[in-house]
């Protein structure tokens, strides 16, 4: 791989005159949908010659055995046993950031020291931590490693946080009651000067998707660089091996069964829920459409239950027409030609993964940036379109009518197709992500 040659031989490293290799520590927030694409990113640098250490927490830790051509490094997370079983994100998030920075705990900062002072690993050139991790600068700063954040959501999500600290030292925001909210405004205040005091911010977003929005990022923020190499998992040579679940497999069989662009694929991504009258009603809904689906249920999917269990007679009903999994290989399932359309929560990869395939959105957001995405998908995209109010079985069949069957539903498949050559493009040799990712690499080894 001629990157690979490069990094190593002093092409891209002329910023270092040696031709030692560097490392890069990278230290994901410990969720799925953060994992995803710090581990990508990992993939696209180490493809390009740069040794990877991934630091992470034991909660939600990923498994070394999968990715053996990264070094993993725990990092004590303090977070209790509660907190951890409780699915609360925020409180586990205030929980790994509080332990990381108490005064009395140099954890994190130890982990740091030791990574730095083994001589048998190539040298550190920085840190890409989550935006998340607000802990991380202090804790680098005071062993002297520099940093670059990754941003996981949009760069639209991320210029309203910039916006953010502003609009709540004016007061034009609503009074906030409540430890959550608190908790929540210190973070997003806090993630922002993160960005503000590293060496460079990449966003998993691409130009062509959002070039205002970067454009606005680029004139407003004084750091050295924000680049928008995305879609990550396209640079990634893997399609798996970041899932903290396993993936169902036999799915792709079924899919090879379907027709061409004849199933709804139906995932809520890793954290969000339903209660368990809106799930009845998802199942009835999938079941009345008449539509093939392989649909995602987790075993946390059901607000309250340890398991979700189907209705009387659904398991029946759908036999040969339906395939209800525990977890899905997304990427793949996505690009599978079966695959006509995806009813999704809106999470950011979920979003970028379906674009970058041509596969037209249901949507049904439910927290953080999800309502935003939601937004760019039927407005400004127009691959897609909001399932609003409560859920029920008839709205939900018409919905499934309306994106697989119906005239509207074939106009946001063609738009989605067109947003997936655009995605193509940016891919290309000599395309803005891979211009981008070789920038990042460059900017690395000059740091
Ligand atoms: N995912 C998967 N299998 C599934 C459901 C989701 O591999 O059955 C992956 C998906 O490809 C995506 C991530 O999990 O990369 C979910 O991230 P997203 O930002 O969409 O949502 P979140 O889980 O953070 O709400």
């Amino acid at each position: 791989m001629a990157g690979v040659q490069e990094a190593r031989a002093g092409g891209l490293n002329d910023c270092q005159g040696t031709h030692r290799r560097r490392r890069v520590l990278v230290f994901p927030l410990p969720f799925q949908g953060h994992i995803n694409p710090m581990l990508q990113l990992a993939d696209a640098l180490h493809a390009r010659g740069l040794a990877v250490t991934v630091l992470h927490t034991h909660f939600n830790a990923p498994d070394p055995a999968r990715r053996p051509e990264f070094r993993f490094v725990p990092v004590p997370d303090g977070v209790p046993a509660d907190v951890a079983a409780s699915g609360d994100v925020i409180g586990i998030l205030d929980a790994m950031n509080a332990a990381m920075e108490a005064e009395d705990s140099a954890a994190l900062r130890d982990v740091l020291a030791s990574v730095l002072a083994d001589d048998e690993q190539a040298p550190v050139a920085c840190m890409v931590f989550d935006a998340n991790l607000i802990a991380v600068p202090r804790a680098a700063a005071a062993v002297g490693v520099k940093t670059l954040v990754l941003r996981t959501t949009t760069a639209a999500c991320f210029g309203v946080s910039m916006a953010y600290p502003m609009l709540h030292q004016k007061g034009y925001l609503p009074p906030q009651a409540g430890a959550t909210k608190k908790k929540m405004r210190n973070l997003l205040v806090r993630a922002i000067e993160a960005v503000n005091d590293s060496s460079g911010l990449v966003i998993n977003t691409l130009d062509a998707l959002e070039p205002a929005e970067l454009e606005r990022i680029r004139e407003e923020l004084h750091i050295p660089m924000v680049l928008a190499p995305g879609p990550l998992h396209k640079l990634s040579s893997k399609s798996t091996g970041s899932s903290l679940l396993d993936e169902d497999y036999d799915s792709i069989k079924w899919l090879d069964m379907q027709a061409p662009e004849s199933v709804l694929y139906v995932s809520f991504g890793s954290l969000a829920s339903l209660d368990a009258n809106e799930f009845l009603e998802v199942a009835w809904g999938l079941e009345t459409s008449g539509h093939p689906f392989l649909w995602v249920v987790r075993p946390d999917s059901v607000r309250g239950l340890d398991r979700p269990g189907f209705p009387n007679g659904f398991e029946a009903a759908i036999e040969g027409r339906g395939k209800v999994i525990r977890w899905a290989p997304q990427q793949e399932v996505l690009a599978h030609r079966a695959v006509g359309g995806f009813w999704t929560h809106n999470g950011w990869n979920s979003t970028l993964e379906s674009i970058s395939e041509g596969i037209p959105m249901i949507c049904r957001p439910q927290f953080a940036d999800q309502m935003m995405n939601t937004r760019y998908v039927e407005k400004t995209w127009g691959v897609g379109f909001e399932l609003e109010g409560e859920l029920e079985r008839g709205k939900i069949e018409k919905a499934i009518r309306k994106l697989m069957k119906e005239r509207e539903g074939a106009e946001m498949r063609e738009r989605a197709k067109e947003l997936k050559k655009n995605v193509a493009d940016c891919l290309r040799t000599g395309g803005s992500s891979q211009i981008a990712i070789d920038k990042l690499v460059h900017h690395i080894l000059c740091l």
